[in-house]
């Protein structure tokens, strides 16, 4: 009988890129935390990725196991998302992540886990939940808001009602007034692929949803979802507030570089602006341009994180300070948690991936959004509508290929850096309204805090689930 929580053995599976598989690892240890065994997932370079952010974690409970990857013959896909030329999930890149399903199947007869948490990318794991009796809870690395409002405009099919791709509709049915273009939309929404007709039906046979968000973060949003799917959902987010130490905060996804701590401590502050696309980020050489050009004219001090894009070679200097500039370049990986906490930062020029949103509300810092593509578009409208924390740059075009996106100029770019950054009774109340969320969130993960609470529950839940199984 699961008497306590250490009978509990979950197995988790994120999708392959680090934004799916952070937040999933940091799940893992707020869940061991109260007891239960965590067992991630993952293929081989993955699980090279993964094993440096966990040795920093002193609980034995999560473990680590690996499954191949394998690709169709004609097209070697690298393991994660981050090495695609184009960092879409594609149909291959699909079928490679069906291809796990026998290897996870034979790993789960051996282990015979409780439960399964799976990224909502692998449908499949409902299926083979169903079939050995277990809950399947489908993850979503999203917020209530981006998913509510992307179904919401799916289908209504809002951006056929009209005549260009930069014309404004109203999204109905919120309190916010929430206006995109179709531009703005992701193919998700106005042709989704193939391969997701069968995730409605996976969904169907999922037990429950957890999602990396709190309450009282966006509760008409997170009720909507309740009744719109009319699926059990627990909010246990920010997750990443489960890392405490500084090498945690600094190891977590990445090797940290250091030195930028140094350059951090030597200014005031509220005074640095902290740049960063996520993971999986490309630009063209002529928006690296633009976006120096802006950085450097308006005039505050800022990091800015660079991918290894070969485009970025010569376009931007290498990692560090360099003489005349206001600014220090990281190449590479950035520790992003433990920048945002910095006493020095004061803004943050972020993509809008969901993570990183919700890591500069943690961090209680105002934002500078710039969306790329997927549910970036809908999350830049979540921080500068409903929570007002965000001046948008205007990057309007929703592509992951660079050169279909429009180039914001480098008087655009200052413009949106000095209105976060600067003085004025606006940018006041931003900020007054980014620390209110950062309290927020806090409480939320704190004890007896919204999202400790739906935690405690998800795993009492699911303890009352395998007594059940162990009786009948
Ligand atoms: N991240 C980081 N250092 C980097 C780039 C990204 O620590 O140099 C982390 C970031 O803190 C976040 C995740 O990687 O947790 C990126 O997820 P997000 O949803 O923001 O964007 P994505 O990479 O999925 O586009």
């Amino acid at each position: 009988m699961a008497s306590s929580a250490a009978d509990l053995h979950i197995f988790f599976l994120p999708l392959l890129a680090p934004g799916h598989m952070i937040p999933m690892l940091d799940l893992s240890i707020l869940i061991s935390a109260r007891g239960p065994r965590s067992t991630i997932v993952t293929t081989p370079a993955n699980a090279k990725l993964l094993r440096p952010s966990l040795s920093d974690t002193d609980n034995p409970n999560i473990h680590l196991l690996t499954i191949p990857f394998t690709s169709d013959e004609s097209i070697q896909l690298p393991e994660n998302l981050t090495g695609h030329p184009i960092p879409d999930i594609t149909p291959e890149f699909f079928a490679s992540l069906c291809r796990l399903e026998p290897h996870f199947e034979s790993l789960f007869l051996t282990h015979r886990p409780d439960c399964i948490i799976s990224d909502i990318f692998y449908p499949w794991t409902a299926t083979l939940a169903k079939r050995y009796g277990i809950p399947r809870i489908a993850f979503h690395g999203t917020s209530y808001f981006s998913f509510t409002v992307m179904s919401v405009i799916s289908l209504l099919r809002l951006y056929e009602s009209v005549s260009s791709f930069d014309e404004p509709f109203l999204v109905p049915g919120f309190r916010h007034n929430i206006k995109m273009t179709r531009s703005q939309m992701s193919s998700i929404v106005t042709s989704p692929p193939e391969f997701m007709a069968g995730f409605p039906a996976s969904l169907k046979e999922t037990y429950g949803t957890v999602m990396n968000t709190f309450h009282e973060l966006e509760p008409a949003y997170a009720d909507f979802f309740k009744s719109f799917s009319d699926m059990r959902s627990w909010n246990v987010g920010p997750v990443f507030l489960c890392r405490r130490s500084v090498d945690s905060l600094r190891n977590r996804g990445g090797a940290a570089a250091c030195e930028v701590f140094r350059w951090l401590d030597g200014k005031d502050a509220g005074s640095v602006l902290y740049v960063c696309f996520g993971s999986l980020a490309r630009f063209t050489a002529a928006q690296l341009r633009e976006m120096r050009a802006g950085l450097e004219a308006a005039g505050r001090s800022f990091i800015w994180v660079v991918t290894d894009d070969p485009e970025a070679e010569g376009s931007v200097p290498v990692t560090g300070e360099e003489e005349g500039s206001v600014g220090f370049v990281i190449k590479g990986w950035a520790p992003q948690l433990a920048i945002l906490e910095h006493e020095a930062l004061g803004g943050f020029l972020t993509h809008c991936g969901w993570n990183s949103c919700l890591e500069g509300i943690a961090a209680g810092v105002p934002m500078v959004t710039w969306p790329l593509f997927a549910d970036q578009q809908f999350n830049e409208r979540f921080l500068v509508d409903v929570l007002g924390v965000g001046v948008s740059v205007g990057s309007v075009v929703n592509s992951t290929r660079p050169e279909e996106r429009t180039v914001v100029v480098a008087e655009r770019v200052a413009a949106a850096v000095e209105a976060v950054m600067g003085e004025g009774e606006e940018a006041e109340e931003r900020r007054r309204k980014a620390r209110e969320m950062k309290e927020a969130a806090a409480r939320a993960v704190g004890e007896g805090g919204s999202s400790e609470v739906d935690l405690g529950r998800m795993v009492e839940e699911l303890m009352a689930l395998k007594m059940n199984r162990m009786k009948g």
